[in-house]
C-alpha cells in the first residue's frame, strides 16, 4: 500500500467513510461510520465508550489495513506570553513544514486556529515572509484536520472556530481546503460550526464566484490591502491575473449569496496604503455594498522590509475611513515578539535547517 494514496481518517466525513467502507468490502452503516469518525476526531476517544466491540474490530482491523491515522509531528510550540498565542509547527510525513496557532479570542477560555492550506504560497505578496518560501505543494485535507485536532486537544479551554489565514492561499488549494471545512464542521468531526470557519482569499476571482455559487456557509474574506490598480499589482503580484472590476464584481457575486456584510481585509503598511487616495479607491469600488474592514499590521522581519504604521498614521488611516461608515476592526497577528508571526516559524526552521546543513 503506497501511504501517500492510503486515505487518511481525519480527511473524511462519516459519509465519506461509508463509501470507502463499501469500496474496501467493509460492512459498515452510516450510523458505525458517524461513532467511528467520532471516535476518531474525539477530544479523548475514551468519551466515546459506546463504539461497540465489533465496531472497534472494525476500525482498529479491517479499516485500519485500508486507511491512515497518521499524526503531525510537532517540531516547535511557541508561546508569547504578551498575548497568549500559541504557534505550532508542524512536520508533515514527507518532511513538509507548516504552522497553525492558537488564538485567544475575546471571551475567556475560547480560541480560534489559525490554519495553513499549503506548504508555502505561489501568490508572492512582497510583505509575506511565506510568499518568499514560494510553493512547495498543497496541505491534504487530513493535514488541516489534524493540525485542528492537535491544537484543539491541548488548548485550556474552548476551541469554536478555524480560520485559513496560515500559509498558502486557500483558494489555491480549494477543494483540498473546502473538504477540511466538511470535516471541521460535521458534528462527528472537528464539531465546530460551518460558519465560525473563515476562509481568506487573496482574490482569485473564479473560485470566488465558485464559492459563491457552491452557497458554502464559512465565512469568507477578500484580503484588498489596495484599492489601486497598480499599488495593488506592485505589492500583491496575483492581482495582475484579474481587474479589479473583476475581483469587485466577484466580490458582489458572493456578497448577493452571503446576505451579510463583506469582509475586507487590509495589510497596513506605513507610508504605503493608508492614504487618502486608498479610501477614494475604496469607496469608488465598493462604497456601495455592507462591508466590514479588518485591519491587520504587517509582519515583515525583514531590516528594510515593510513597516507596521505609526500610531498617529493609523488613527488618521481610521479616520479617513470612518467616512465609509463600515465596522473597522483591527486584526492582531499576535506571536511577533516569538518570531512566530505568520510564515516566520518555517522561516526560521528553513534558515536553521539550510544553517545545519552548511556546518556538516
Ligand atoms: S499573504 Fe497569504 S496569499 Fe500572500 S503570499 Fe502570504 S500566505 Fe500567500
Amino acid at each position: 500500500m503506497n501511504p501517500d494514496l492510503t486515505p487518511h481518517l481525519f480527511g473524511m466525513t462519516p459519509e465519506d467513510l461509508l463509501a470507502h467502507a463499501q469500496k474496501a468490502g467493509v460492512r459498515l452503516d452510516i450510523g458505525e461510520a458517524r461513532r467511528t469518525m467520532a471516535r476518531v476526531l474525539s477530544y479523548k476517544p475514551d468519551e466515546h465508550p459506546n463504539v461497540r466491540r465489533p465496531l472497534r474490530k472494525t476500525l482498529f482491523g479491517e479499516l485500519a489495513q485500508s486507511t491512515t491515522r497518521a499524526e503531525l509531528e510537532v517540531v516547535e510550540r511557541v508561546t508569547d506570553d504578551n498575548d497568549g498565542f500559541v504557534k505550532y509547527l508542524f512536520r508533515s510525513p514527507d518532511g513538509s513544514l507548516t504552522e497553525a496557532v492558537r488564538i485567544p479570542l475575546h471571551k475567556p477560555g475560547h480560541f480560534t486556529v489559525c490554519l495553513s492550506s499549503q506548504v508555502g504560497c505561489a501568490m508572492g505578496c512582497v510583505f509575506c515572509a511565506t510568499g518568499r518560501l514560494g510553493l512547495t505543494r498543497n496541505l491534504k485535507a487530513w493535514e488541516m484536520v489534524a493540525a485542528f485536532k492537535r491544537v484543539r486537544d491541548e488548548a485550556p479551554g474552548r476551541v469554536s472556530g478555524a480560520v485559513f489565514m496560515g500559509q498558502g492561499e486557500p483558494f489555491h488549494n480549494y477543494d483540498e481546503v473546502i473538504q477540511a471545512g466538511r470535516v471541521l464542521s460535521n458534528p462527528c468531526g472537528g464539531r465546530i460550526s460551518a460558519d465560525m470557519i473563515t476562509i481568506s482569499t487573496v482574490g482569485l476571482v473564479p473560485q470566488i464566484r465558485r464559492y459563491a455559487r457552491e452557497g458554502h456557509r464559512h465565512r469568507l474574506i477578500v484580503s484588498l490591502t489596495s484599492a489601486i490598480p497598480d499599488k495593488r499589482r506592485a505589492l500583491l503580484p496575483v492581482a495582475g491575473r484579474f481587474s479589479m472590476e473583476e475581483v469587485s464584481e466577484a466580490i458582489r457575486e458572493y456578497a448577493a449569496v452571503a446576505k451579510g456584510r463583506m469582509t475586507i481585509a487590509w495589510v497596513v503598511m506605513a507610508g504605503v496604503n493608508t492614504g487618502q487616495d486608498e479610501v477614494d479607491a475604496l469607496r469608488d469600488l465598493l462604497g456601495d455594498l455592507k462591508l466590514r474592514v479588518n485591519l491587520i499590521d504587517v509582519n515583515d522581519a525583514r531590516e528594510d522590509g515593510f513597516k507596521r504604521a505609526t500610531p498617529t498614521e493609523l488613527k488618521d488611516f481610521l479616520n479617513r475611513l470612518s467616512v465609509l461608515n463600515v465596522p473597522l476592526v483591527r486584526r492582531y497577528s499576535g506571536g511577533r515578539e516569538k518570531h512566530a508571526a505568520c510564515g516566520m516559524l518555517a522561516a526560521h526552521q528553513l534558515a536553521k535547517d539550510a544553517t545545519e546543513l552548511d556546518g556538516e
